[in-house]
């Protein structure tokens, strides 16, 4: 999963981007990089949090009208310096490029350009986009011709993804995958006369540095602003949205607005629907434990709603990063307990409703249990606001191995052995539909029924990619 923003304006956004980019770092913390175009194109990325990758003098050098930013946790590609974003091509004219999202089809896309050019240098599959792109654009710039080009992508590079372009000397290019997979907003803000539009993964980089949320870009339109700030939109697909459901389960800012729907309300919703479910358990409970920080909106709804008192027994580290964002199992495990720390005044002799937004490989999960239990917890009842997780996903999220994903290989109480818990109850399908509202979404990871549909090749190569690069990061 990545983080992207795009701003253009009549001044400076170098401020704004990377003010935005801090509020994505949730979306990646592997690497941060910056395109900017005032004159020439201006690139700086490196391994890292945004933080520590730009300096001030850096983003002096990037100041321009128009720039994009990006934070990366890798999906494809390991080599976190050659893979790190914004990309650019000189040819037929100058662009940069950033994406969020996954091609299902990347390693077939990248031998075909190769074979004709060997352009494709990193394996990040928005370089291939980017390819399919530029090879599709005419040398005479028009707006019809670039969206000609998206069209050309839509066609070529299936799978979940946003992308945001600078067009040199002419704008900025906004597009979202047929299927809408992965999200895209756009906003506006104007200040003492100056117009500024932006574009990003998730609201929350936006509406933080003053931009008022429009909406979101569709599934399959591709939006163009240029320097006059002028937006010309064409939708150039046809299929039905298919809106990742773990944006609003656990990826995106709980402040965040996405397809209209408040990622707060929907975990608030994903409690309620929770509660519902306990209640038919007939079990009792002295208390409302979240694993901080993405469930507490939804445990604080379960403890209202059953009548418990809710108590932060965990408490986290909030300068150790996400800890799947730690790319081996390795890292993961000895990160749990430095990442969580448990309050045994509120842990011991208790029977804790412990709630967390999903389980994966269900490695946090044991390790979480047997913490409350290790500080004397009498029973640890476990919920999560998620459905099991069945099947990989292909288009950005990191699940992308059968065998790493817990649900895939054992049944609800099999699991509930595995990590130790005295009972363990998940929202149903139906449950997190109601939650969410949403008629149009992807539950690839749930049902194993892919909107996109994954060639059986590419199935296991990425899955075997993904898991050599694990033990390269041991
Ligand atoms: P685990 O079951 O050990 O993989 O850890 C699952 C926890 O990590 C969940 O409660 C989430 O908070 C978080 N998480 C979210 N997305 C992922 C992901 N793609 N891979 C692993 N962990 C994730």
């Amino acid at each position: 999963m990545c983080g992207i923003v795009g701003i253009i304006s009549k001044q400076d956004v170098l401020p704004d981007v990377f003010v935005g980019m801090l509020s994505l770092q949730h979306r990646g913390q592997d690497s941060a990089g910056i395109i900017s175009y005032n004159e020439k194109m201006n690139l700086i990325k490196d391994e890292g949090l945004v933080s520590s990758v730009f300096t001030e003098k850096e983003l002096e050098k990037l100041k321009a009208n128009i720039a994009i930013g990006h934070t990366r946790y890798p999906t494809v590609g390991s080599d976190f310096t050659i893979d790190a974003q914004p990309f650019m091509v000189s040819k037929p004219y100058e662009i940069g490029i950033a994406h969020n999202g996954n091609l299902v089809n990347y390693v077939e896309l990248r031998k075909e350009l190769n074979l004709k050019n060997n352009c494709v240098v990193s394996s990040c599959d928005v370089e291939v986009i980017l390819h399919v792109f530029a090879q599709a654009l005419p040398e005479e710039f028009s707006v019809e011709a670039l969206f000609e080009a998206v069209k050309k992508v839509f066609e070529k590079a299936k799978g979940g993804y946003s992308v945001l372009m600078i067009i040199k000397d002419k704008g900025m290019l906004a597009f979202r995958d047929p299927r809408a997979i992965r999200p895209l907003v756009v906003a506006e803000k104007t200040v003492d006369g100056v117009e500024s539009i932006a574009f990003s993964s998730e609201s929350l980089p936006l509406t933080t540095t003053g931009f008022k949320l429009i909406g979101n870009i569709e599934a399959g339109e591709a939006v163009f602003v240029n320097q006059n700030l002028e937006i010309t939109s064409k939708k150039l697909a046809k299929e039905n949205p298919a809106h990742c459901m773990f944006e609003w389960v656990y990826f995106s800012a709980a402040e965040s607005i996405l397809e209209n729907l408040e990622v707060y309300t929907a975990r608030i919703n994903l409690g309620r629907e929770l509660a519902d479910a306990w209640k038919k358990t007939g079990l009792k409970a002295d208390v409302v434990v979240p694993v901080p920080d993405t469930s507490r909106t939804a445990g604080s709804r379960l403890a209202e709603e059953i009548d418990l008192p809710y108590r932060e027994g965990l408490i986290k580290n909030r300068y150790i990063g996400r800890t799947f964002i730690m790319a081996s199992q390795v890292k993961r495990e000895n990160s749990v307990r430095l990442k969580l720390n448990p309050v045994e005044s509120e842990i011991k002799g208790k029977r804790i409703l412990l709630v967390d937004d999903s389980i994966v490989r269900g490695t946090t999960s044991k390790k979480i249990v047997k913490l409350l239990k290790d500080h004397g917890a009498e029973k640890v009842y476990f919920l999560s606001t998620c459905p099991p997780i069945i099947s990989p996903c292909f288009y950005g999220i990191d699940m992308p191995s059968k065998a790493e994903l817990i649900a895939a290989r054992l049944s609800v109480e099999e699991i509930r052995k595995e990590i130790g818990a005295d009972y363990l109850l998940y929202n149903s399908v139906d449950a997190l539909k109601r939650a969410l509202g949403i008629k149009d979404l992807c539950l690839a990871c749930l049902t194993g029924k892919y909107p996109v549909s994954v060639p059986k090749e590419t199935e296991s190569e990425f899955e075997k990619k993904r898991i050599e690069e694990r033990k390269e990061h041991k």
